[in-house]
Order: C-alpha cells, then sequence, then structure tokens
C-alpha cells in the first residue's frame, strides 16, 4: 500500500440530490472528511444529463426540494430542469460543498479491503480509500437504449432522451421517437411544431392525467421570502394530499377506477378520432406504471404532422424503421425515450464486497437491501435511492431525506463503537426487510395492476417501489437497529517496529466480529 492516495471518513458516489444531500447532511453532523466523486464535469445528476427540450419535473417544485434548504423563487409550479438544476448549484455554494467535490473522477472499481476494514476505490483520476462508502449514483443515471437490430446502419440521427444532441437542428427533419414514457411525453408537444414529421412508437400507452402548472406569481414568492412559514405550510398542503392518496396505490387499487375516468376524459377533450383514442387507451389499472402529468401531449398527437404507431420499434433497414406490426417508416434521426438501467444499476458492477463478489452479483435474484441502504456482504456501504425506496406518486427527496436521516444515525452508531469500528448487514435482518416488503407488495396496484413496468426487474419482483407512506419509511430509518448488524472491530496486531507508522498499523489490523 504505498501508492499515493487520500484517505477520508466517507466517499460519496454522485452529485445529484442524493449525492448532495448526503453531503451536506455529513457537515451537518459536523463530519469535514469526506469526498463526493462525481464522474461528470459538474454536479446535479439527473437534472443536468437531461436538457431536452420540454423537461420538467412532475413534482412540485416546493415539494421537489430539500426541506433544509427551501427556495421562496421557484418560478413555476412545476419547474424546469434549468431552475432545478440552478437549485443544486445553489445548494453546493450554500452549503460549502466545492471544497469536497471530485469532477470528472468517475469510480472504476471499489473494493472492500477485509484486513485494513475499509474500501478501495480506484477513479479515473487516483485511488481513494474511505471508511464508509455512500453510492448515490441514483437509478436514472444510466440510459438504456435497446439492441435493434439494423440500427447501426442507419444513416442519419441517433440520440437518447438522456444525451440530448442539442447541435442537431430538428427543423423540418422526420423524426422516430421511441417510447412513451415521462420523458417521451414531455418531449413531443416540445418538438412536434419544429419538425416536418413525427412518429411515435408506443409499445404501451400510458395513463395522462392533466398537469396544472402556473407562473407562481411575484406576490406568492414574496411572501415565502419574508414569511417562510407559508413556503412550509404550501409544501406540507402539497406533501399531506400525496400521502393520503398512497393506501389506493399500495392496499385499493379499486378505488383508483374513477382517476382513470378523469384520464379518459382528459383524452377525449383533445384526441377527437375514435381510432387514435382506441390506440391511446391503456388496457391496465392506471397507477400500475407511473401515472403522467401533460396538457399538452394529447393536443401534439392531434396534430396532421404526428402518426402514432401503437407497436414497438423492432428493426431498422437503412433510413426505415420498422415496427412489430410490421408498420415501415422512413425517418431523418430516432430519439429513444427508452428509459434507464433502473433494476440493473450499473454501479453494482463497480462494487466488489466482503465476499469477493461484486453488488450485482449478490443481487442476480434481484436487489435486496436493509431499509433500503445496506446490502448483505458490503460492510460498511450504503445506498441512497436504493431497493424499494422509490415512489409512485410523491418527491423522491422525502425518500432522500429519510436516507440521510439513516445514514447520519449509522455514522453516529459508527463513531459510539470507536475507531476502526463496522457495521455489516446481517443477511437474516437483510431477508426479513426484504420478506416484509415483498409481502406487502402483493396487494399494490404495481404488482396487480395487469401491467409490466421498469419497476419490476427480471424476474418480476417489484424492487423499485417502497409499498407504503413516506411518514412509514421516515419512522423505519430513523435509528439504525444495532440487533440488525454485525459489529466488526479491528484487532491490533503488535506494531512493528517503532519506525511503523500509523498508517501502516491500520493496513496490517485483522478483524474480529464482536456482536
Ligand atoms: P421509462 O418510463 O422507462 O419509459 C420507457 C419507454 O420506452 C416505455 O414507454 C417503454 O415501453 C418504451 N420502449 C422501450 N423499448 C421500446 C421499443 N423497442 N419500442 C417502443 N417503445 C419502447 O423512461 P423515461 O420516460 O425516460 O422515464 C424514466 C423515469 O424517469 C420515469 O418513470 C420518471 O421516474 C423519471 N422521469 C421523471 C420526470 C419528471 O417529471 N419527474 C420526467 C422524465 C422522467 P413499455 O411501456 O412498453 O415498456
Amino acid at each position: 500500500m504505498t501508492e499515493q492516495h487520500e484517505h477520508v471518513r466517507v466517499a460519496v458516489i454522485g452529485s445529484g440530490f442524493g449525492g448532495l444531500g448526503a453531503a451536506v447532511r455529513l457537515r451537518r453532523e459536523g463530519i469535514t472528511d469526506f469526498v463526493v466523486l462525481e464522474r461528470a464535469d459538474s454536479v446535479g445528476g439527473t437534472w443536468r444529463d437531461n436538457d431536452y427540450p420540454g423537461c420538467a419535473c412532475d413534482v412540485p417544485s416546493h415539494l421537489y426540494s430539500f426541506s433544509f434548504a427551501p427556495n421562496p423563487d421557484w418560478p413555476r409550479t412545476f419547474s424546469g430542469q434549468e431552475h432545478i438544476r440552478a437549485y443544486l448549484e445553489h445548494v453546493a455554494d450554500t452549503f460549502r460543498l466545492r471544497s469536497h467535490l471530485r469532477l470528472k473522477h468517475e469510480v472504476l472499481m471499489t473494493r472492500w479491503d477485509s484486513d485494513a476494514l475499509r474500501w478501495d476505490i480506484e477513479t479515473s483520476r487516483g485511488r481513494f480509500t474511505a471508511d464508509v462508502v455512500v453510492s448515490a449514483s441514483g437509478p436514472l443515471s444510466d440510459p438504456r437504449t435497446p439492441d435493434i437490430p439494423g440500427l447501426d446502419g442507419f444513416p442519419g440521427k441517433v440520440f437518447h432522451s438522456a444525451r440530448w444532441d442539442h447541435d442537431y437542428d430538428i427543423t423540418g427533419k422526420r423524426v422516430a421517437v421511441i417510447g412513451t414514457g415521462a420523458s417521451a411525453i414531455q418531449i413531443v408537444p416540445a418538438i412536434q411544431p419544429e419538425v416536418g414529421r413525427l412518429t411515435l412508437f408506443q409499445r404501451t400507452p400510458p395513463w395522462v392525467m392533466p398537469r396544472i402548472d402556473r407562473r407562481i406569481s411575484g406576490a406568492e414568492r414574496w411572501l415565502h421570502r419574508r414569511l417562510p412559514f407559508t413556503g412550509a405550510a404550501r409544501r406540507g398542503l402539497l406533501w399531506g394530499i400525496r400521502e393520503l392518496q398512497v393506501q389506493a396505490f399500495t392496499k385499493r387499487p379499486g378505488e383508483l377506477g374513477i382517476v382513470e375516468r378523469l384520464a379518459k376524459a382528459n383524452m377525449a377533450k383533445a384526441i377527437k378520432d375514435p381510432a387514435l383514442r382506441a390506440k391511446l387507451t391503456p388496457s391496465y389499472r392506471i397507477g400500475c406504471k407511473r401515472i403522467l402529468l401533460s396538457s399538452t401531449y394529447y393536443p401534439a398527437l392531434a396534430q396532421p404532422n404526428v402518426d402514432v404507431v401503437a407497436s414497438g420499434l423492432t428493426e431498422v433497414h437503412g433510413s426505415t424503421v420498422v415496427a412489430a406490426d410490421g408498420t415501415r417508416t422512413e425517418v431523418d434521426a430516432i430519439i429513444f425515450g427508452t428509459g434507464f438501467h433502473v433494476t440493473d444499476m450499473p454501479i453494482a458492477e463497480r462494487v466488489v464486497g466482503a465476499e469477493g463478489i461484486t453488488l450485482a452479483e449478490a443481487w442476480k435474484d434481484g436487489m435486496e437491501s436493509l431499509r433500503g441502504a445496506s446490502a448483505a456482504g458490503f460492510p460498511n456501504f450504503m445506498t441512497i435511492i436504493g431497493p424499494n425506496t422509490g415512489l409512485g406518486n410523491s418527491s423522491m427527496i422525502l425518500m432522500i431525506e429519510s436516507q440521510l436521516n439513516y445514514m447520519a444515525d449509522y455514522l453516529r452508531q459508527l463513531a459510539l463503537l470507536g475507531e476502526g469500528s463496522v457495521l455489516a448487514a446481517r443477511p437474516s435482518a437483510v431477508h426479513a426487510w426484504n420478506r416484509r416488503v415483498q409481502e406487502r407488495m402483493k396487494r399494490t396496484v404495481w404488482n396487480t395492476g395487469g401491467c409490466t413496468s421498469w419497476y419490476l426487474d427480471a424476474n418480476g419482483r417489484n424492487t423499485t417501489i417502497w409499498p407504503g407512506t413516506t411518514t412509514e419509511f421516515r419512522s423505519a430509518t430513523r435509528r439504525v437497529d444495532l440487533d440488525e448488524y454485525e459489529v466488526i472491530r479491528a484487532r491490533k496486531v503488535p506494531a512493528p517496529a517503532a519506525a511503523a507508522d500509523a498508517q501502516v498499523a491500520k493496513d496490517t489490523k485483522d478483524a474480529e466480529v464482536v456482536a
């Protein structure tokens, strides 16, 4: 271990909402010995990468922001990507996070060193070691582009929604948009007036509700600035409404029938052609896939320069895109709105735990972690937005803040246990937690609603969504229960002769499980 490297108490991976939130929380806990490793050249995570036309959040801004960093100046009820990105830059400045950031440091491999009881992290710009790793790389960080035969030979332009090529001028072009998820339904109305012809490949129609978006008035902003409790009350109201909706998703999906009727009325208002309406009407229960919000999607589909192909893209022949139903269309550009590697997060391939296997191998039958954070076999390693921490109807920032509470208590417990202590989730506790989660999942609309979605993994198991309220998750993550962990402590071997420095002594201690 002679190679020069930086050792830190905590290494955070990623600088989106999860990573920056972790950094703020670490500082508030009095921990300043940490770095945030970020592969890109700026912060923001998915809100930096997704800058496609029309990109905005479908959760209201006063709820989609940190409780500890309220922003009285949100310009709209549903803010655009540029405002959310600017907010995250502002958080990095306000909480003095810049000195902790290691930009352009892509994590290539992270290995648990069972002798030194620490993580060994290889990045694209050198090596780090850390007592604790907090992985906040996020579920929406690596775009998924389907393997389409013939795509390589396509002579036109191809890109993914999360890697928009702003140098490409789409004006007047014949464009194929693949997919009808949350990204595609924002892209379609934004580019429809510009393109010559837009062909939308829809494999499964989404349920779409109107989005009541408006400018937040100067008077409201003034009020939130002068009387901060008014901003907090606004947030509380937005949260409470969503909290009350949860039962319908998790326990009584039958109640969602009324929402389906509202969504159908929303479609009927804009789509007068019965054949197109039939194509766009889903055959599964609303909520099974994420409910999408847009007041401009259906009106755009009704425009004369738009075709909806109710079938997936299966092949490309030269400049012709071919759907599963045989429809052939010649296009100049293909835009994939086909989502992300969510249930197979790529960072998992780059983390090797105490048993010498990667997190991806440990999760080959499905992701599972204790309270969404700690995987068995990966000591002192936590995931922010880990397995079963996603939400179907509310703000992910609420879940992130719960996980930050858990992280803070984890670090407090480690400090109380003494220097060199390690917490390793007991496999029995991880399995027990997951059995409870999966038991609750059985009745939810995500499992019973008659759809396949990215919430489900390759085995059909829902490893992404939390089947309860955000309040329940908040209480489940308030404290670390030491009964759910093994405590491993360093057993110091006699120090080598006088010249040995502290680092060498640390490197040569071995471990014992003490609890
Ligand atoms: P997504 O929800 O995973 O949607 C991917 C779409 O691609 C689906 O419609 C899927 O069809 C389709 N698809 C895949 N392969 C296809 C093929 N060969 N032919 C035709 N269609 C194909 O991805 P996303 O829209 O990027 O959204 C991902 C997540 O990002 C969202 O669920 C949301 O959490 C987040 N997001 C949030 C916002 C926001 O406002 N907060 C905005 C954008 C995205 P199937 O349905 O048949 O699988």
